[in-house]
């Protein structure tokens, strides 16, 4: 299984990196886990402009989930004719809300370039991928997602505040994409974000291998979510999330 961070910044996108958007392929099949502004272009770097197989969307925030209806032309109105439709694992409000965002009809929306399926917890495949999704600690109906194909796994948090189940969902993954959204200061609205602190504690909870911090937010300095992180005891490797950078769990 092979992983690149296509976008990588929080909130909004950044001058280096759209906003969330992770490339996940094995045999051939490619499945993004969220869509935010700005990554269908950085995505073509990497794939081709028809070659998304699958979509999870982990939440409908502008941030993972904009470039749906960029991605709804690309499908629907390209000279080259419709292209199949892609299967599109969301929350269940995903279609009206994404149809409200383009500003046409909910009905038929854009059937015509997706086919959406619900999100509720559990395990579901897509392709040769085994799919876990669990619900994360925001505002909004969010789910964090696992991923695992070949006896190795990835987690993704998603957006988050502290949840246990994050570190249920991660447990002993070999990758962990874990926001780090605040800089660890005191009087944080809680229930809606991770400090770089708190995401390293909840990999060193989880044993995760690697962790990665991203949803890095451009008004803060990274290295300050870094150095944060590295004051919170996890034993593994860990790094900031940059788009382009690519991790093959082999
Ligand atoms: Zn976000
Ligand atoms: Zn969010």
């Amino acid at each position: 299984m092979k992983v690149t961070i296509v976008g990588c910044s929080g909130s909004f996108p950044g001058p280096d990196s759209p906003s969330s958007c992770y490339l996940l392929e094995a045999e051939g099949f490619r499945m993004l886990l969220d869509f935010g502004n700005g990554s269908l272009g950085a995505l073509q770097r990497h794939i081709g402009l028809y070659d998304v197989d699958a979509i999870c969307l982990s939440h409908l925030h502008a941030d993972h989930c904009l470039d749906m209806c960029s991605y709804h032309v690309v499908r629907t109105y390209s000279p080259k004719g419709p292209h199949p439709r892609v299967p599109v694992h969301a929350p269940a409000d995903a279609p009206r809300r994404l149809a409200r965002a383009y500003d046409m009809p909910a009905e038929p929306g854009m059937e015509t370039s997706f086919d959406f399926a619900p999100l509720a917890p559990g395990t579901f495949e897509v392709g040769p991928f085994r799919v876990t999704a669990a619900p994360m600690n925001h505002p909004v109906e969010t789910y964090g997602f696992r991923v695992s194909y070949g006896g190795r796994s990835v987690a993704y948090s998603a957006d988050t505040g502290e949840t246990d189940e994050l570190v249920r969902l991660a447990a002993g993954a070999d990758l962990l994409l874990c926001e780090a959204s605040f800089p660890d200061v005191p009087g944080l609205p809680a229930d809606l974000h991770l400090t770089g602190r708190q995401a390293a504690e909840h990999a060193a909870r989880a044993e995760a291998g690697t962790l990665v911090l991203t949803h890095l937010v451009p008004w803060h300095d990274p290295a300050r979510i870094l150095d944060d992180a590295s004051r919170a005891g996890f034993p593994g490797r860990m790094e900031l999330a940059r788009s382009g950078a690519v991790y093959d769990l082999g």
